[in-house]
């Protein structure tokens, strides 16, 4: 399941987002986790082709695709100076796929801001530099024991050196090293630092109730888009009040709030869509009696790879993938006519998985 972190100057509406998050979760009939941490919240991903399957195979469980959403605190302007940024919260955004900056876009003189003013741009410059300076120690660690095995004469630190002075310097600039143009040999000199500004980011912009309808006629909304796509982030405007309201109705009365507003869905269901296309991630099914359910990979990922998603053995034991796409079935309107019309096809380890693929997996135990 995609992670995604919440981070943010405070007052700038992550709480209100999380809450909202969270009672929109809670609705959610089972969860396949066992504990769910308080700053956890998990929201299922917005697709309705898992509940028309659901409908055609009347399984004993449903299980849509969650996103788990982390809420990270704690970060100020020299929040890594001084003691440095928590442990705890380093290991908590170290864990996600990708990151979710909520930004203040509204003004409120009920509301203070911890810098006095509302600057969207100065706010996501705080954050990012904040972001900078917690890698930039995890690699100044790395870089100077790396030094010394370089010095030392081991062939791999001497040919790992370069890559940690690179981010080591981009990083003291304030360039997160997501900005750098890094081969895979580089990433995986950097993958055990699980370097946070390697992480995509996403921009939440959170503007006014009022301001929903034409989110760029708000100037701040057009400043903090304007610098997200400088950097080529995606950005998603939102009310976090708006969703609090929403997570607090069920589906019907929900729908006609969001009617009335002139909106289609809520903005939740927007940024896990922006995420997920970020990350170039696809849903695929299996279906059955049991349980019909929807799981998460990568754009790209191969037949076994996807099977080991639902467990380890089908992906060791792979032999091949019955599939046929959600369209198809929906068209032939049963199983048994897909294989009639010969719809149903035989994959290969090498068969590279779909968005909507429903999948059979046949694998040696
Ligand atoms: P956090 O510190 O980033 O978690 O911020 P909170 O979610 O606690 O929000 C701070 C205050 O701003 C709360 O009183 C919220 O009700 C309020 N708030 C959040 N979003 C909006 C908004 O879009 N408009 C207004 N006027 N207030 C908001």
């Amino acid at each position: 399941n995609l992670q995604i972190g919440i981070v943010g100057l405070p007052n700038v509406g992550k709480s209100t987002l999380f809450n909202a998050i969270t009672k929109a979760g809670a609705e959610a009939a089972n969860f396949p986790f066992c504990t769910i941490e308080p700053n956890v919240g998990v929201v299922e991903v917005p697709d309705h082709r898992i509940y028309d399957l659901a409908a055609m195979f009347k399984p004993k469980k449903t299980t849509p695709a969650f996103t788990r959403f982390v809420d990270i605190a704690g970060l100020v302007a020299g929040a890594s100076k001084g003691e440095g940024l928590g442990n705890q919260f380093l290991s908590h955004i170290r864990e996600t796929d990708a990151i979710a900056h909520v930004v203040r876009c509204f003004e409120d003189g009920n509301i203070t801001h911890v810098e006095g003013s509302i600057d969207p741009v100065r706010d996501m410059d705080i954050i990012n530099t904040e972001l900078c300076l917690a890698d930039l120690e995890s690699v100044d660690k790395k870089k100077t024991k790396t030094a010394k095995l370089a010095q030392a004469g081991i062939k791999q630190a001497k040919a790992d050196l370069p890559v940690l002075e690179k981010v080591y310097d981009a990083l003291q600039n304030g360039t997160p090293a997501r900005a750098l143009t890094l081969s895979e040999d580089d990433l995986e000199v950097l993958k055990e630092l699980n370097l946070i500004t390697l992480k995509p980011v996403l921009y939440v912009l959170n503007m006014a109730e009022d301001d929903i309808a034409d989110p760029l006629a708000n100037k701040f909304v057009q400043a903090a888009s304007a610098e997200a796509e400088k950097e080529g982030a995606k950005w998603v405007p939102i009310s976090a009040e708006i969703e609090e309201e929403v997570s607090e109705l069920d589906g019907e009365e929900a729908k006609a709030f969001l009617e009335d507003l002139g909106e289609e869905e809520p903005g939740l269901n927007r940024l896990i869509r922006t995420a997920y296309s970020m990350l170039g991630l696809i849903n695929f099914f299996t279906v059955g009696p049991d349980e019909c359910r929807s799981w998460t990979v990568r754009a790209g990922t191969k037949a076994p790879k996807a099977a080991g998603k639902i467990h380890s053995d089908i992906e060791r034991g792979f032999i091949r993938a019955e599939i046929v796409s959600y369209d198809d079935l929906m068209a032939c309107g049963s199983y048994n006519a897909v294989r009639e019309k010969g719809l149903l096809r035989v994959e290969g380890k090498d068969y590279i998985i779909q968005d909507g693929d429903i999948a059979y997996f046949r694998f040696n135990v």
